[in-house]
């Protein structure tokens, strides 16, 4: 049985503007689960993806078919923070 993998398909968001994360802005480390905005094609909704405790993914989930969706930080990665998903 292959293992199956899944497939995003990440599209530059092209028509919103980009919100500026000040940085640094907040001192104190409670604030520090950043997270992603996702918008999921299939279910036309909006959800989170919240960064994973060993800080090397973001992990979000499709509000309609539950699909989990992870995307992995490394470097050369983009400072995007906002991605259009479809899990179809
Ligand atoms: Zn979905």
């Amino acid at each position: 049985m292959p293992d199956r993998q899944d497939i995003v398909e990440l599209t530059s968001v092209t028509s919103s503007p980009a919100p500026s994360v000040p940085s640094g802005a907040t001192p104190g480390s409670t604030s520090d689960r950043t997270f992603l905005r996702l918008w999921f094609a299939c279910s036309s909704q909006y959800a989170r993806a919240y960064k994973s405790d060993d800080g090397t993914a973001y992990t979000g989930r499709c509000p309609t078919c539950h699909k989990c969706i992870r995307f992995q930080i490394g470097e050369g990665g983009t400072s995007q923070r906002s991605f259009t998903v479809s899990c179809r």
